[in-house]
């Protein structure tokens, strides 16, 4: 997260455009694709008192919306999470969005393990983390894609919505999700959570 947010902690206020995370390859014609981390997210949505589950689209327009005082309140807000935040430990994978691309394309399985701290590129993937301890999530499942489904747009957000999946799911069943989160920065995507204890 620290990378990320700089950016908009700069200015004295906040910006709504500082928000949007960069498109990865901005096309005509492909809808929006902003995405916020999975944690900010859900820190802007309490802050700007919006459903839990607010997609992206929602809390810009909530914030866009807003007056100048709350916008303030919330630029402050959002400076103390974020030096709350780089002073906490995390544990990070940064791989090229391609290389996901790839993988999707080509039906090969991509785990990565939260004990670990690995992504896989393999078959053996699945089969490698079954020691006890490890939190394997399959990224993107082996298989399931045909060549021409899903591009450098597609890939990063169906791996958001699958770390989305795997925090209600652990979270259904009273399992900490160590608040995994994924985003994309130069083309670079960085999956982040908490060290496993
Ligand atoms: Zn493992």
């Amino acid at each position: 997260m620290p990378r990320l947010l700089p950016r908009m902690f700069d200015k004295p206020t906040l910006s709504l455009a500082a928000l949007a995370l960069p498109p990865i390859k901005p096309k005509t014609g492909t809808r929006s694709t902003c995405r916020l981390p999975i944690n900010l997210r859900n820190f802007l949505a309490a802050q700007l008192g919006c459903q839990p589950e607010a997609s992206d689209d929602i809390i810009l327009s909530f914030a866009a919306s807003a007056d100048r005082a709350t916008l303030n309140k919330l630029a402050r807000a959002i400076r103390r999470y974020s030096t709350a935040r780089a002073h906490e430990a995390w544990t990070e994978c940064n791989l090229a969005v391609e290389s996901f691309v790839q993988a999707r394309q080509r039906g090969r399985l991509v785990v990565l393990c939260l004990r670990c701290a690995r992504v896989d590129f393999a078959d053996s993937a699945s089969s490698e983390h079954r020691r006890n301890g490890c939190v394997p999530i399959t990224l993107v499942p082996a298989g399931a894609a045909r060549a021409d489904d899903a591009g450098v747009e597609e890939v990063p957000e169906k791996i958001q919505r699958t770390v989305e999946e795997f925090r209600a799911l652990r979270m259904a069943f009273g399992l900490p999700h160590f608040d995994l989160d994924c985003y994309v920065r130069n083309e670079q995507l960085t999956l982040m959570w908490r060290p496993l204890p």
